[in-house]
């Protein structure tokens, strides 16, 4: 915070020197202006994040650590290694992650913009749970980056590509993709290295394609249907955000009870859409604890003929009609189609985390980094699979074990300091020796007592 404290003192000296002339308060950072902000296509956090940093000439990683972790105060800098920065956990900062807000703010200081919470999908698609909106690693279209070179339009990550529901590109028909086509890596979701917008961030070639090469592969025309009704959607609740602020959900699914109580609509609508009909009855008499997927309440609607807004608002006669049809309009939803399965490309990634090469991710991460469903994996490789779950479960209790590790040391040694200037170390007196809400942790409260009892103090 010293060092927080300190940029502010020399920004407040300089802009009382520069005060005569008007010039207005400078930013710490570029105020970059993000991408097609407002529309289907406007930029995501974490893409302005990437961005902030080339712009600066230092790798995005850098700026996040000198610039931004400073701003972010003692107890979530603590609970947020950089070594996650690139991984999925960043991605979290593009939906209603837990410090989406707290890094908007620090960007917003940095930057003096008051337009980044746009950026994120809570601005488009409401106070829904989180749950599976996002994807764990970025994804692109090929041939808009190709496009957009081009034409020399600006090449950058829109929030769209982040949707984990959109999976083809709305300008090409064409898939998304999320491994790059020359190492077969993943992205990183906040770059490390000073690759540039466009490259791979492991391999730094350049992941655009040109028109129909085998690798732009189109989509399937029902799931063109199905793709085309979500962009729809999505922009009619963009645009109720814009104008009349975050949404929330609260009506949709009150609307929607009233109405399937009166019609004693459920077991017909369970038919028509597929969805157990317990799971329908929970959703309108439980949706405080539990609440559907974004993708779930999307394929309901697009099954009901009914768009999320329209429930929102109350116009229920679309599914009115539905419920008094018992059957769906709409051509059937495309089901998930099973790749065939490269062995070979599987059983190396399999086994580069068997050997140590490759971080322990869990066989549900393994196999959507490959493209596959992990049921596949399990059904061709099922020893394998076994073993890479249960390493994935030893590391998960190392890491644990070494971060409650650090925190009992660090609360030993702010006893034992504040006991050696002959203070008795209550909980409240560490309290201004630890991070904030440090205390709160149970393991904290345990180590305390355990510190206490090592110098001879009675509990
Ligand atoms: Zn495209
Ligand atoms: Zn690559």
């Amino acid at each position: 915070m010293q060092q927080a404290s300190g940029v502010v003192q020399i920004r407040k000296s300089r802009y009382t020197l520069l005060q005569d002339e008007n010039i207005p308060p400078r930013s710490r950072l570029y105020d970059l202006v993000p991408y097609e902000i407002g529309t289907n296509w406007c930029e995501s956090l974490t893409g302005y994040i990437n961005r902030l940093g080339w712009t600066h000439l230092v790798s995005p990683r850098a700026l996040v650590t000198q610039e931004i972790v400073p701003q972010l105060d003692d107890h979530l800098r603590l609970i947020t290694p950089v070594s996650v920065f690139g991984t999925k956990w960043a991605m979290s900062l593009n939906g209603a992650g837990a410090m989406t807000k707290t890094w908007i703010d620090a960007l917003s200081y940095l930057t003096t913009r008051t337009d980044l919470h746009f950026l994120t999908l809570p601005w488009w698609v409401g106070d829904l749970s989180p749950r599976w909106q996002l994807r764990e690693t970025p994804a692109w279209c090929p041939l808009c980056l190709s496009e957009w070179r081009t034409k020399g339009h600006p090449l950058y990550q829109p929030l769209l590509w982040m949707i984990r529901v959109v999976t083809i590109c709305p300008h090409h028909r064409t898939l998304l993709v999320n491994r790059c086509p020359h190492c077969q890596k993943p992205q990183l979701v906040l770059v490390s290295k000073t690759t540039q917008p466009g490259e791979c961030t492991s391999c730094a070639r350049w992941l655009g394609t040109e028109a129909n090469t085998p690798s732009s592969q189109g989509g399937s025309g029902e799931l063109i249907a199905w793709q085309e009704w979500i962009w729809a959607a999505l922009k009619e609740l963009q645009a109720a955000s814009l104008t009349s602020g975050m949404l929330t959900w609260e009506p949709f699914f009150r609307y929607l009870a009233t109405h399937l109580q009166e019609q004693k609509g459920y077991s017909k609508l369970a038919q028509v859409t597929g969805i157990d009909r317990t799971n329908l009855y929970r959703w309108v008499d439980d949706h405080d604890t539990y609440t559907p997927t974004l993708e779930t309440i999307l394929k309901f609607c697009y099954v009901c003929n009914v768009t999320p807004l329209q429930v929102m608002n109350g116009q229920l006669d679309s599914l009115q009609q539905t419920i008094e049809r018992g059957t769906e309009l709409h051509p059937p939803l495309p089901r998930r189609q099973n790749r065939r399965v490269d062995r070979e490309r599987c059983r190396t990634a399999l086994l580069t985390i068997l050997d140590g090469r490759e971080e322990a991710l869990g066989v549900y991460q393994v196999a959507e980094r490959l493209g596959y469903a992990a049921c596949q994996l399990r059904y061709h490789f099922p020893e394998e699979c076994k073993l890479v779950a249960q390493r994935a479960k030893d590391s998960r209790k190392q890491r644990k074990e070494h971060y409650l590790a650090q925190v009992r040391e660090q609360v030993q040694q702010a006893v034992i300091s504040v006991h050696a200037q002959g203070i008795y170390p209550s909980q409240r007196k560490l309290r201004t020796f630890l991070p904030g809400g440090f205390m709160r942790m149970p393991e904290a409260r345990e180590a305390w007592r355990a510190a206490l009892l090592e110098l001879g103090f009675e509990l």
